[in-house]
């Protein structure tokens, strides 16, 4: 059936979540455009979010509990069976081997963050800790950073781009991966304004390097010593921000002391940027008025990860662009996204993974080392693994590796809309209902000093045979008897407190439910969801996670929330939140800050930032005996996963929505394709020491010679409509390797891949 009218909903396909409004007919979604009333992106939206009728309707979505046979076909289950056998399967292990033995992997996409809350109370029910996440691929370097600087890691680091007048991109091509909200009109504000000044710091002349007032194109896999270099300016010439490293900062004297010590001119040379550029955008950054620096992937998964990303934060606040409006800021967390894991000195209880010892950055552990966890004899080996809402066989180096470690598993699920990668290696697969056929919610709510919040209702009932991620947790837990079907009490509780809010009837009664069956507690979620779920609007079952969030984000930021017009209208200022969430189509702001709010978020018992971190400054001042990398068998440098324009992580598994670049080609340099005798489609294979790939090649002068590219999100296999899977483009990680990534977070270095090509 057509639906003429525009729907409230929002893209998934990016941290961004641009409010959109689309039509509907039958279960596709047939016209998209920006959602003017959405608070935050405005009516902005970028071409990605125009096809995502290719994520919600395609030939591999499930409909279907599946269970692999022996032969790796797979059969048709009802859910009853299914949860039966795989409850059953759980216990056996848990009971056996302990919690240890079972990993959880994923919880949540770009766009569906709530049921990895719910994923939360099964793992309670395993006693598993081991949480395996992509985040723990890209970004723990920088939340372990932040620990160290602010007193934890959940003190995410935001940017102020649209306010500053000197803004620093590091890393990152935010034409194309975006990372602050409408990108492109920002973008194109900034670098047509004389007064302000656009620094991109990158080796491939992008879409944003194009609209640069200053270039720095340094070497991959140099990062570090051009930052280094950069800051070594900064304090060589007495250009740092006294003032505020006196009065916000401790550690600053070793710090500058440290980087007084820098050989600024031979580290520019190492990164082959000009040393007039490195002086004179240090310079440049000094004496800004409000300067940020947005830094992304380009550094964190390069040589020095965890340095770089101390540097690129050493660059705004030794300049002391922090705490300011178009400065860098800490903000506030709905539902924060990562955890805080204590140091080995704060605290010994860490759970360390059984087999590497890999201790968790943010609560999260890194997708590199899972399948030594699991491919191995050793006795506390993983056994099982709950993947929910993640293509680790695709997305996590080694792919290869991954491929033989889930063949070892003595259970493997996997949860998910469509037969991805990784759920074709699983014993059984859990068709999950859309992103649009739920109430769902991201959790990037990342704004400061404005924040924002987005639950979609769902535009479709569920996919027949599918069902909502928290009900899949909540029937799991029944079977595995860690919780009763029904809570009669609680459920009324819940329809009471609906009909009448001021009597705070569900929570009173949930307090209580929990002191009598302390055991329920680290089930919360899914008590919560099975009862005040029930007495939701049909579809927004999901939100109920939500009323818990908001009593605790209203308690403790209560005159932001006041600020943003939520009132407490004698119901209690959380419960206003939460109605506000449910009723607010088109996003809510969350809560106002008060720019000095930045300095409460500070969680140094000080309230000052601990600038000094010693292993950093220690791996600083080794770089300057750093030999050059020299592999004469690999002499290619593979920058693995560029953003571009059709690509969105492994969401879209239907090539057809791509309208460009269509094979995911490799981007060489015109000297090494002349080298080679390459031509624009020319067919190559890109070898590495763990693998090879064949692409398409594109000649492109934007590539510095030596160093090719080949983007993330294709080498799917998609099933057409004759039923025969193709795969399309390069899988990327069957290049990549496990153990080519950063000591402390095993983030994995894809920006720097060894290749060579080979002409096929
Ligand atoms: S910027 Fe991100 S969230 Fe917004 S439309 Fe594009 S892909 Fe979607």
């Amino acid at each position: 059936m057509t639906d003429s009218t525009w729907q409230a909903t929002a893209c998934i396909l990016c941290s961004e979540n641009c409010g959109l409004e689309v039509k509907t007919s039958g279960r596709g979604i047939t016209a998209v455009r920006g959602d003017a009333q959405h608070p935050h992106s405005q009516g902005y939206l970028c071409q990605k979010a125009a096809r995502l009728d290719h994520y919600q309707s395609h030939t591999d979505r499930l409909d279907s509990p599946l269970r692999r046979r022996p032969d790796g076909s797979f059969e048709r289950i009802s859910w009853d069976t299914a949860l039966r056998e795989i409850a059953q399967k759980l216990k056996a292990i848990r009971d056996a081997h302990g919690g240890s033995a079972i990993a959880y992997y994923g919880g949540g996409g770009q766009g569906n963050h709530l049921g990895g809350v719910y994923g939360s109370s099964l793992r309670a029910a395993l006693r598993t800790p081991y949480v395996y996440s992509a985040l723990a691929q890209e970004k723990t370097g920088d939340f372990w950073v932040n620990g160290e600087l602010f007193g934890r890691q959940t003190c995410h680091v935001t940017t102020g781009v649209a306010d500053a007048d000197y803004v620093i991109f590091l890393g990152t091509n935010p034409w194309q991966s975006h990372g602050f909200p409408r990108a492109r009109k920002v973008l194109k504000a900034l670098s047509s304004d004389p007064k302000r000044t656009m620094v991109v710091i990158d080796p491939r002349v992008t879409e944003t390097a194009k609209l640069a007032d200053v270039h720095l194109r340094v070497r991959p896999g140099t990062d570090a010593f051009l930052l280094a270099a950069l800051l070594g300016v900064v304090a060589q010439e007495g250009l740092e921000a006294r003032r505020f490293l006196d009065e916000r900062t401790t550690g600053h004297d070793e710090v500058l002391a440290a980087l007084r010590e820098v050989p600024v001119e031979a580290f520019a040379r190492r990164a082959g940027v000009p040393l007039e550029d490195v002086q004179r955008v240090a310079r440049g950054l000094a004496a800004a008025r409000a300067a940020t620096v947005r830094a992304d992937l380009g550094i964190q998964q390069s040589y020095h990860s965890t340095l770089n990303s101390y540097l690129e934060k050493l660059l705004f606040l030794v300049t002391g662009h922090f705490g300011r409006r178009g400065t860098n800021n800490l903000h506030t967390f709905l539902l924060p996204l990562i955890g805080h894991s204590p140091s080995p000195e704060e605290s010994s209880k860490v759970p360390l993974t059984p087999v590497t010892k890999m201790r968790p950055i943010g609560k999260l552990y890194p997708p590199n080392v899972l399948p030594l966890e699991i491919d191995t004899d050793a006795p506390e080996r993983v056994r099982a693994v709950i993947v929910d809402s993640a293509n680790p066989l695709v997305s996590a180096a080694d792919t290869r590796g991954y491929e033989r470690a889930f063949e070892r598993l003595e259970l493997s699920v996997t949860i998910d809309v469509a037969l991805s990668e990784t759920a074709q290696r699983s014993q059984y697969v859990l068709p999950a209902a859309s992103q649009f056929e739920k109430g769902e919610a991201t959790f990037f709510s990342l704004g400061f000093p404005d924040n924002g919040f987005h639950f979609r209702r769902p535009l479709f009932t569920p996919l027949p045979g599918t069902l909502p991620e928290p009900e899949i947790y909540r029937r799991l837990l029944v079977e595995l008897g860690a919780l009763p079907d029904r809570f009669p009490a609680l459920e009324a509780a819940a329809r009471l407190q609906r009909r009448f809010p001021r009597s705070r009837a569900f929570g009173l009664a949930l307090t209580a439910a929990l002191k009598a069956r302390p055991k329920w507690a680290p089930m919360a979620a899914v008590i919560v969801y099975a009862t005040l779920g029930r007495a939701l609007p049909k579809g927004t079952e999901s939100a109920a996670v939500l009323w818990a969030a908001s009593q605790a984000y209203a308690k403790k930021h209560a005159a932001a929330v006041r600020r943003a017009g939520i009132r407490d209208a004698g119901a209690g200022l959380g419960d206003a939140l939460f109605e506000r969430m449910l009723e607010g189509e088109h996003g809510i702001t969350l809560s106002e800050h008060e720019q000095d709010d930045v300095w409460s978020l500070l969680r140094t018992e000080d309230h000052r930032i601990h600038l000094a971190i010693p292993s950093m400054l220690d791996e600083l001042r080794a770089l300057a005996d750093e030999p050059l990398p020299n592999d004469a068998e690999f002499p290619l440098s593979l920058m693995a996963g560029e953003r571009r324009a059709y690509n969105a992580n492994t969401i879209y598994r239907d090539p057809a929505w791509r309208r460009v670049d269509p094979d995911g080609a490799a981007r060489v340099h015109p000297d090494d394709a002349a080298r080679l005798g390459l031509r624009d489609g020319d067919r190559v294979a890109v070898e590495s020491r763990t693998g090879a790939v064949e692409a398409t090649v594109e000649v492109n002068d934007g590539m510095l010679p030596g160093v090719l590219s080949l983007p993330h999100g294709y080498g799917l296999s998609h099933a057409g409509a004759d039923g025969v899977r193709v795969q399309s483009g390069p899988r990327i990680n069957e290049l990549t390797a496990a153990d080519h990534c950063d000591p402390l977070t095993k983030t994995p270095f894809h920006k720097t891949v060894p290749v060579r090509l080979r002409v096929i």
